[in-house]
């Protein structure tokens, strides 16, 4: 299939997903408004209607082997950026190789931590260096880094001896043996390669392939850094046979204790249910499901307390170990450490995923989940933000059908605006600045498509 088909197709299936957002909210006020029968009727035959379209969509693009395709193409690409960043971290004379430094202190969680990590790697692709990761002294471990990955290079893992210089204008500093780079939010200038830019090189195929290819491109860069040691890849397995996870499982994460009424909004258990039993009805069409089952991450043990209570029929999985090192009180220690790279792990290998993107940790595993499929942009439900790279630069939707503002809430739509998206409003509209006209508000999101960013990155000939 051509691109413009797959890019088609893709839109029928987002343009299905607003109109049942917008319909929902709608029906739902109608019905607990005024308590009304008739909107409660209509609600139920339109779900299962959504749902026979949901079905369709997945048959369709799933048609004449194209998952099968997918899949092969995304373990290529794949391989080929793993290749890439083998390459510029193995150099042949580590005393020669221009470098990127990057100083794991700052302070912030796991998640946070090696996005920073994750920006500095992106840098040094995108300027053909070689990353030095200095981690000694982490908060969460103090003997760096390598207490539970591999190290980011075998030959050259230190900036032997080479005073870096800070980062500046990039054309200044071509000839500088080692570059240091601040936290993502006070980087100046702001290149153009940060996320959510992909590579220019590999965009043809990548918007071929993926549904939200910046996510693509991060997820491959996440992976390569948290290659396991092999006592950590043990202890995965371990806790997997112990778990006996196994699919179909949703992944939901509870974001709570410090983040809520600061960063985030607080959540019910109740509001990620909802959408867990959306995912199950929806596959029960199609198949049978022995048992319900989710994979559950909070930083609140008593989160796992509550959700087994008042959802018995379903298998909630979890290791209370793990839930019990993930306490506020026992952030930052080794414990905390194992299990939030556990429960990551895990939620990445969950065949949905529901939680707030406000989080790190689900926007780390949401990562994570598209280094394993070839299109796994469309399994997660957010319950807040849409997805971002903290300290991204903008991000840009690309408006395909007019828009007359019905209210003075709304703002005005021309095909080819670029708006500036703030969010997502899960109700058929999101929230942006209109970039021709400097107007902020809401407008219909199906009136606009994701516009991809590309920065022109290096070629890797050698390993291409
Ligand atoms: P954010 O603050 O949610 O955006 O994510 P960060 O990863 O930057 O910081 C939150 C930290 O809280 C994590 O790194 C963990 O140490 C801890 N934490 C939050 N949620 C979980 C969870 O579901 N499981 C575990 N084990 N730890 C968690």
């Amino acid at each position: 299939y051509s691109l413009a088909h797959e890019l088609q197709q893709r839109k029928v299936d987002r343009d299905i997903t607003e109109f049942w957002f917008y319909m929902n909210t709608k029906l739902e006020k109608l019905k607990t408004n005024g308590n009304n029968e008739a909107a409660k009727d209509i609600l139920k035959t339109a779900q299962d209607y959504q749902r026979t379209l949901r079905n369709d969509m997945q048959s369709l693009y799933d048609t004449d082997e194209m998952d099968k395709w997918r899949e092969k193409e995304g373990k290529e690409l794949g391989e080929l950026v793993q290749k890439r960043l083998h390459y510029i971290q193995n150099p042949k004379d580590c005393s020669k190789a221009k470098k990127i430094v990057c100083n794991l202190s700052k302070g912030c969680g796991y998640g946070c931590q090696l996005h920073h990590v994750t920006y500095c790697l992106i840098t040094a692709y995108a300027l053909e260096r070689t990353m030095v990761l200095e981690s000694k002294g982490w908060r969460y471990a103090a003997a760096g880094w390598e207490t539970v990955f591999l190290p980011l290079s075998d030959n050259c893992i230190d900036r032997q001896g080479q005073g870096a210089r800070h980062w500046s204008d990039p054309r200044n500093l071509v000839n500088e043996m080692a570059i240091e780079m601040p936290i993502i939010d006070s980087l100046h200038p702001r290149p153009d390669f940060l996320p959510l830019a992909i590579p220019e090189d590999l965009a043809p195929r990548l918007t071929k392939l993926h549904g939200n290819p910046s996510v693509w491109w991060i997820g491959q860069i996440v992976k390569y850094l948290t290659r396991p040691q092999p006592h950590l890849q043990k202890d995965i397995e371990s806790v997997n046979q112990r778990l006996k996870f196994s699919g179909p499982i949703v992944g939901v994460h509870v974001r709570r204790t410090d983040k809520v009424g600061t960063e985030a909004a607080f959540h019910g258990i109740d509001e990620y249910m909802k959408y867990v039993e959306e995912y199950f009805d929806l596959l029960e069409t199609k198949q049978k499901v022995e048992k319900r089952k989710i994979f559950l991450a909070s930083d609140d043990p008593s989160v796992a307390t509550e959700a087994r209570q008042k959802y018995p029929h379903y298998e909630i999985i979890n290791d209370p170990d793990i839930t019990q090192s993930a306490g506020l009180n026992k952030r930052y220690t080794d414990e905390s450490l194992r299990g939030i790279i556990l429960d990551i792990h895990f939620l990445s290998l969950c065949d949905h995923l529901v939680c707030t993107f406000s989080s790190q940790v689900c926007r780390v595993a949401y990562e994570m989940m598209q280094t394993m499929y070839g299109d796994a942009s469309s399994k997660f439900k957010s319950l807040d933000d849409i997805f971002y790279f903290g300290g991204q630069n903008a991000h840009n939707e690309k408006v395909v059908e007019r828009h007359v503002a019905q209210s003075n809430t709304e703002i005005d739509l021309e095909p080819g605006d670029l708006i500036g998206i703030a969010g997502n409003h899960w109700d058929g509209f999101s929230k942006g600045l209109n970039r021709r006209t400097g107007k902020t508000g809401l407008y219909p999101s199906y009136k606009t498509i994701d516009h991809v960013t590309t920065s022109k990155m290096p070629l890797y000939r050698q390993v291409s």
